[in-house]
C-alpha cells in the first residue's frame, strides 16, 4: 500500500463538552474483519453530541456515523470487499453474528453490537476503518454528499416507517421538518401514503408541499391531534422533533389501531394510556437498520429521488459544522465532505488541495483539427464565415474548406512537404491567414505562429528554433525576412503571384484544381497528442519560447468553451444565437486564434477582421455587422469606456463580452458596462493553456477572472512552503486540464521549470479563491513578465538589449501600470558607465537604440530612469524588490501633487 499516507487528518472529541480538534492520526491498516476506507463525505448527526458528552463511553473519540468512501485496503480473510468498492459506514457498525437478535437478522440490535463514531472511531476523518459485516454496499456513481445522510437519518426514517406495516393510501403524519422530518415526508409520500406534515408556523407549508406532503398542519395554531382527527385520524404518526412535550399529545391524533413511532431519542415521553387503550393505539421505537436496510434506503431514494438537503463543510471546519448543527443553524443536515462545494461552479478537495469545476464535460472528438472544424462542411456551403472590413473580402465555409484543401494538396505535391514538417506564419489576421493555417493542417504540418512585428533578431531566433520548411508572408514584409537571412526559396507569398522570382512561390501558384482537392483527404495524425501549433510565449527569461499545442489541446479548448454556461450569446428564448464577432486581435495570438478563428468555423459563427484598431470604425462596425460578442483586452476596453461613440445604441446587438490577456480593475469593468450596457466576463489564460483556464462567471459581476472552466483543475500553492491552500488564501495558481500545452518545443529545461511532476502548469500568477463564490482573482504576479496591451515583454530580454549599448553599465526593467491606457508599460532603470556626462542625450540615444532592436510592443514607453547604481546582489542578480521600491516611490511622488490639488 505504498500510496497510503503514514498519517491522516481527523476531527477528534478530546474531552467532555470540548470542541472537535483537528489532529494528525497514525494510519492503521485493517485487521481481521476490517476494511480501510478513504472517506469522501460524512454527515453530522445530533447523536454526535452524545459522544461529546461521553454518554456512550470515554473520550477521545473520532465521531461520525454517516460515512461514504472507497475501500483502499481490506483486512485478512475479508472476501466481501475489494479495493475500489464504494462503501458506506452507518450507525450500525458491527455485530457478533451469534446472539439471539443476530440469528433473527436484527443485526443492529446485537448484544455485542458496535456503533461507528460511537463505540469505534468514525468518519470525521480522511480515513476510517469499518467492520466488513456492517459496511453498506453503495453504487459507484452515487453522489457522496447525497448518500452520506442516508446512513443514519435516511435509513432511520425509511426503515422505521416500513417496519410499521401500514397499508399504502393510509394517512401517515410526520411531525417535524428538520434533518429526519424532511426525509420522512419524502419517503412516506413516495411509499404511497397520504402524507401529512406537522410543523410550527405557516412559513414551512410551501416547503413541505414541495417535499411531497399532501396536507400541512400548523401545530402552533390549534390542537394538531384534532386536526388529524378531521382527516380521519392517522394510521401512523412519526415523531422526529426532539421534544417530549410535543410528542405526548400526538397519541390523540391516531385512528383506531393507529401507531405512534418515536424516532427522536428523547428519554421519557408521557402518553395518555386511556386514549391508547380505548382505541388500541400503540407506541413504537425502531433502531435505524443494518447494512441491507441502508442499501434499501439508498436504492429507494435514488429510484424515487429522495434528496437530503445538506450544507457542506470541509473537514478542517468540522467543529464549525458541528456547532452549526447544534445551534440549530443547519436547518436540515450538515455534511462534511472531503470535496467541498465553493459557490455554484467550484469544488474544492481539502485532502488534495485540488479545485475543480462542477460543470459536466463530455467532449466531442475528431481525428484532427481540420476534421473537427470542417469535416461536416460541404464544399458548396455558402454561409459566410470571415470578412475583412478594410478590403471587403469575404469567404464562405465551403470556399474556406475548398481553398484550404487546394493549397494543402499543393504544399504536399509542389513543395514536397511531409506530415510533421513545420511551416511558419508571419502574417497579420486575414482570410489568407486562415487559408494558410487550415491548408497546413490539412497537409498534417505543424504551424509556427510568429508576430509579424518581430524584427530580425527575434525572427532569427524563431526561425532557428522551429526550423520551418516554408514561411508564409505578405510581399510587404519580405524584406524583413531577407534581413533575417531567410532564403527566398522558403517563402510563400499570400498576395500577388511572383512565383519564380528569387525562388519565391505564392499561394496562388501552389493551388491544385478543384476536383483534385475535393478528392484528397486530410492527413490524420497517429494520435491527437501530436503537435499542431507552435505559438510563442515569452516566459520569464530570454527570448520567446515555442509552446507545443496539440490537436487534442485545440479540440478540447473549443469543447470546453462550448460546455461553459453563459459564455456565448443567447437569444431571448434561451437558444444559442449565431456567434458574431469583430476582431482587432491578431490571429497569431492564442486569444484570437482559438476564439475568433477556430471557434466560429466549428460553430458556424462569423468573424469580421478590423485592423488596425480604430475606435470610431470599431463602434460603427459593431452595429453594422450586428456583432453580439466582443473580445476585448484591457487597454481597448479602457479606451472605449472614455470614447463618445461607445454607446448602448452602437452596442445594442452585443449580448456578451470577454476581456482577457491582462488584468482589468473592477472599477473600469463596471464603468464600461454602465456606459455601454454590455456585461463583461473577465477570463484568465495563457498561450500555455491553449487560451483559457478560468472565466466561468455567475450572474453577479465581480471583477474576478471567474471559476475554472469545465474539465480544468486548479491548485493554489503557497509560494514559500509549497503547501496547497484553501479558499481565501493567496498563493501561486497552478492549472491542469486537456487544454494545457505539452511543453516548450526544444527546451526541456523550461518545460521542467514550468510544469510540476503531477502535470500542473505553474502560471506565475498569484491568485485567491473567493470562499463564497468560488471565483478566482489574480492579485499579483510572481514572474517578472510585463504585459503591454496583452503582449508579453520579458524584462530579461530588454535588459540584455540595454547592456549591449556602449554607455550602459547595468539595467533593470520593470512594468509600471498606466491607468489611463489600461496597461503596463516597460520602464528601465539604468546605470551609466563612468564618464557618461550628457544624461539627457544618453537617455534619448538608449531609447532609440532599443527601438531599433525590438518589436514595438517592447519599447520603453514607461521611460528611462538613470540611477547612480542599479541595485544588484553579491552574485550580480538584480534586486527586484529594491527596484519595486524605487518604482513605488515614483508612483507615490506622482500621486501626491494630484492630491494637493483636490
Ligand atoms: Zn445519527
Ligand atoms: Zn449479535
Amino acid at each position: 500500500m505504498s500510496s497510503l499516507p503514514k498519517t491522516y487528518k481527523a476531527a477528534v472529541f478530546e474531552k467532555n463538552g470540548g470542541p472537535l480538534v483537528l489532529k494528525d492520526i497514525e494510519l492503521k491498516h485493517p485487521e481481521e474483519g476490517q476494511i480501510l476506507v478513504k472517506v469522501e463525505a460524512c454527515g453530522v448527526c445530533h447523536s454526535d453530541a452524545l459522544v461529546q458528552a461521553e454518554a456512550f463511553g470515554p473520550l477521545p473519540r473520532i465521531p461520525g456515523h454517516e460515512i461514504v468512501g472507497k475501500v483502499v485496503e481490506v483486512g485478512p480473510h475479508v472476501t466481501k470487499w475489494k479495493q475500489g468498492d464504494r462503501v458506506g459506514g452507518a450507525w450500525h457498525g458491527g455485530h457478533d453474528g451469534t446472539c439471539r437478535q443476530c440469528n433473527q437478522g436484527l443485526f443492529q440490535m446485537c448484544d455485542n453490537g458496535q456503533i461507528n463514531g460511537v463505540t469505534r472511531d468514525g468518519g470525521y476523518a480522511e480515513y476510517c476503518l469499518l467492520r466488513s459485516e456492517a459496511a453498506v454496499r453503495l453504487p459507484a456513481e452515487g453522489n457522496a454528499v447525497d448518500m452520506a445522510p442516508i446512513m443514519c437519518a435516511g435509513v432511520t426514517v425509511h426503515n422505521g416507517i416500513r417496519k410499521m406495516n401500514i397499508t399504502p393510501g393510509e394517512v401517515v403524519a410526520i411531525q417535524g421538518l428538520g434533518g429526519l422530518g424532511h426525509l420522512a415526508v419524502q419517503y412516506a409520500s413516495k411509499m404511497g401514503y397520504r402524507t401529512v406534515a406537522l410543523s410550527r408556523g405557516t412559513d414551512k407549508k410551501d416547503f413541505a408541499m414541495k417535499l411531497g406532503a399532501h396536507e400541512y398542519i400548523d401545530t402552533s395554531n390549534g390542537d394538531p391531534a384534532e386536526a388529524l382527527q378531521k382527516l380521519g385520524g392517522a394510521a401512523l404518526i412519526v415523531a422526529t422533533a426532539p421534544n417530549p412535550e410535543h410528542i405526548s399529545p400526538l397519541v390523540g391524533g391516531c385512528r383506531a389501531l393507529g401507531k405512534l413511532l418515536i424516532l427522536a431519542p428523547v428519554g421519557d415521553v408521557p402518553v395518555n394510556s386511556i386514549a391508547m387503550i380505548t382505541k388500541g393505539i400503540s407506541v413504537h421505537g425502531w433502531p435505524s437498520g443494518h447494512a441491507l436496510d441502508s442499501e434499501d434506503a439508498v436504492e429507494f431514494g435514488e429510484r424515487f429521488d429522495v434528496k437530503c438537503m445538506c450544507e457542506t463543510f470541509p473537514l478542517a471546519k468540522a467543529d464549525e459544522a458541528f456547532e452549526h448543527m447544534m445551534s440549530g443553524k443547519a436547518r436540515f443536515r450538515a455534511t462534511k465532505k472531503m470535496t467541498q462545494k465553493v459557490g455554484q461552479y467550484t469544488e474544492y478537495d481539502a485532502s488534495t488541495g485540488i479545485y475543480s469545476s462542477r460543470v459536466p464535460y463530455s467532449p466531442e472528438s475528431a481525428s484532427c483539427i481540420f476534421e473537427y472544424l470542417l469535416g461536416s462542411v460541404g464544399f458548396d456551403d455558402a454561409q459566410e464565415v470571415l470578412r475583412e472590413c478594410a478590403s471587403g473580402r469575404t469567404i464562405s465555409l465551403g470556399q474556406l474548406k475548398l481553398t484550404a484543401q487546394r493549397l494543402g494538396v499543393g504544399l504536399i505535391r509542389k513543395c514536397k512537404l511531409r506530415p510533421g514538417d513545420t511551416v511558419l506564419l508571419y502574417l497579420y489576421s486575414s482570410i489568407d491567414f486562415a487559408v494558410a493555417l487550415l491548408a497546413s493542417q490539412f497537409a498534417g504540418l505543424r504551424v509556427a505562429l510568429a508576430n509579424p512585428d518581430y524584427l530580425s533578431t527575434e525572427l532569427k531566433h524563431v526561425y532557428r528554433l522551429t526550423k520551418p520548411k516554408r514561411v508564409f508572408v505578405t510581399s510587404k514584409y519580405m524584406s524583413r525576412l531577407s534581413r533575417a537571412a531567410i532564403a527566398g526559396q522558403t517563402l510563400i507569398l499570400t498576395d500577388g503571384d511572383v512565383a519564380g522570382f528569387g525562388g519565391v512561390s505564392s499561394i496562388k501558384s501552389l493551388m491544385v484544381d478543384d476536383s483534385t482537392a475535393q478528392e484528397a483527404k486530410a492527413h490524420k495524425p497517429a494520435n491527437l497528442n501530436e503537435t499542431a501549433y507552435l505559438p510563442f510565449s515569452s516566459g520569464t527569461t530570454g527570448l520567446p519560447k515555442a509552446v507545443e499545442i496539440s490537436h487534442s489541446n485545440v479540440i478540447n479548448m473549443i469543447e470546453i468553451f462550448r460546455h461553459t454556461p453563459a459564455l456565448f450569446p443567447k437569444a431571448d428564448d434561451g437558444s444559442e444565437e449565431q456567434f458574431r464577432t469583430l476582431t482587432f486581435l491578431p490571429f497569431f495570438h492564442a486569444y484570437a486564434l482559438i476564439l475568433m478563428l477556430h471557434y466560429p468555423i466549428r460553430a458556424r459563427g462569423h468573424t469580421s477582421i478590423i485592423r488596425p484598431f480604430q475606435p470610431e470604425a470599431y463602434c460603427r462596425l459593431v452595429k453594422e455587422l450586428k456583432v453580439n460578442f466582443l473580445a476585448l483586452v484591457p487597454p481597448v476596453l479602457t479606451l472605449l469606456t472614455k470614447h463618445p461613440d461607445a454607446t448602448p445604441e452602437a452596442f445594442s446587438s452585443v449580448k456578451q463580452s470577454l476581456c482577457g490577456a491582462a488584468p482589468l480593475d473592477f472599477e473600469t469593468q463596471s464603468q464600461f458596462t454602465k456606459k455601454t450596457g454590455v456585461p463583461v466576463q473577465q477570463a484568465f489564460g495563457m498561450t500555455e493553456t491553449t487560451v483559457g483556464a478560468l472565466g466561468l462567471h455567475g450572474d453577479e459581476a465581480s471583477g474576478s477572472v471567474g471559476c475554472l472552466y469545465p474539465a480544468t483543475l486548479g491548485r493554489i500553492r503557497d509560494v514559500e512552503t509549497g503547501n496547497n491552500l484553501g479558499p481565501g488564501e493567496r498563493g501561486e495558481l497552478l492549472v491542469r486540464g486537456p487544454q494545457i500545452c505539452k511543453g516548450y518545443y526544444g527546451n526541456k529545461q523550461a518545460t521542467a521549470d514550468t510544469f510540476t511532476d503531477d502535470g500542473y502548469l505553474r502560471t506565475g500568477d498569484i491568485a485567491i479563491v473567493d470562499p463564497r463564490t468560488g471565483e478566482f482573482s489574480i492579485v499579483d504576479r510572481l514572474k517578472e513578465l510585463i504585459k503591454y496591451k496583452g503582449f508579453q515583454v520579458a524584462p530579461a530580454e530588454l535588459e540584455g538589449v540595454l547592456v549591449s549599448h556602449p554607455a550602459v553599465a547595468a539595467a533593470a526593467v520593470v512594468g509600471i501600470h498606466d491607468k489611463d491606457q489600461g496597461t503596463e508599460l516597460p520602464l528601465a532603470f539604468i546605470e551609466l558607465k563612468a564618464g557618461q556626462q550628457d544624461i539627457s542625450n544618453a537617455t534619448q540615444d538608449i531609447d532609440a537604440f532599443v527601438r531599433s532592436k525590438v518589436s514595438h510592443h517592447k519599447y520603453l514607453r514607461g521611460g528611462i530612469r538613470i540611477l547612480d547604481k542599479v541595485p544588484v546582489s553579491a552574485s550580480g542578480k538584480i534586486l527586484r524588490k529594491e527596484i519595486r521600491k524605487l518604482l513605488q516611490a515614483e508612483i507615490e511622488a506622482k500621486a501626491s501633487p494630484a492630491k494637493a490639488n483636490l
